[in-house]
C-alpha cells in the first residue's frame, strides 16, 4: 500500500527553483527521445542539439551545466524556454519513483518545491501511477543507452 493511495496535494506553482540543480537532483537527463523532442523544439538537428546542449556523464546524456551557475541553461525569468519541448524528466516531476516515498516528499522536496506545500488540489493515484510509469519508462531508456555506450 503507498503513502500516496490517496492522492497528494500538488499543484505547480511556476517558481523556477525544480530547474535549478539541487544535488542529487541535479542532472536534466535527456533520452534519445528527449534530444529528439528538443532538438525539433531548436529547430536543430538532434546532432547539432546534443553536441551544443549535452554532456555525457557515466555514459548518461545530460543538459550541459555551468559550475558558476546552478540553473538550468534554458531557464529565461523563472520559466522554461523550451517548454514545449522538455524533456520527460521535466514533465514528471516531482513524480519520480526516487521521490514518492513520505520522507523524500516531505521533507527534501517540499524544501524547494511550493507546489508540494499548503493546500493544493488533489493528484489522484491513478494519475500519479501513469506518470510514475513514464518516468520509469523513460530512466530504462537512459539505463539501455549508457550500457550500450560503455560497452562499446
Ligand atoms: S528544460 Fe525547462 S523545465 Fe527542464 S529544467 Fe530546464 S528550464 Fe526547467
Amino acid at each position: 500500500m503507498s503513502w500516496w493511495e490517496k492522492g497528494v496535494q500538488f499543484q505547480c506553482q511556476g517558481s523556477g527553483n525544480c530547474c535549478t540543480s539541487h544535488g542529487e537532483y541535479g542532472f536534466v537527463y535527456m533520452t534519445k527521445q528527449d534530444r529528439q523532442r528538443m532538438a525539433k523544439e531548436l529547430g536543430l538537428s538532434v546532432r547539432e542539439f546534443t553536441q551544443k546542449h549535452c554532456d555525457r556523464t557515466d555514459g548518461f546524456f545530460h543538459l550541459k551545466e555551468n559550475p558558476q551557475d546552478p540553473n538550468c541553461r534554458f531557464l529565461k525569468n523563472k520559466r522554461c524556454s523550451v517548454y514545449a519541448g522538455r524533456p520527460t524528466q521535466c514533465r514528471t516531476w516531482p513524480f519520480w519513483p526516487e521521490v514518492m516515498n513520505a520522507k523524500a516528499w516531505k521533507k527534501e522536496i517540499a524544501s524547494f518545491c511550493p507546489g508540494v506545500r499548503g493546500k493544493k488540489p488533489l493528484v489522484p493515484a491513478e494519475e500519479i501511477e501513469v506518470i510514475l510509469k513514464e518516468q520509469k519508462m523513460s530512466e530504462d531508456s537512459l539505463d539501455q543507452e549508457a550500457r550500450k555506450y560503455l560497452s562499446r
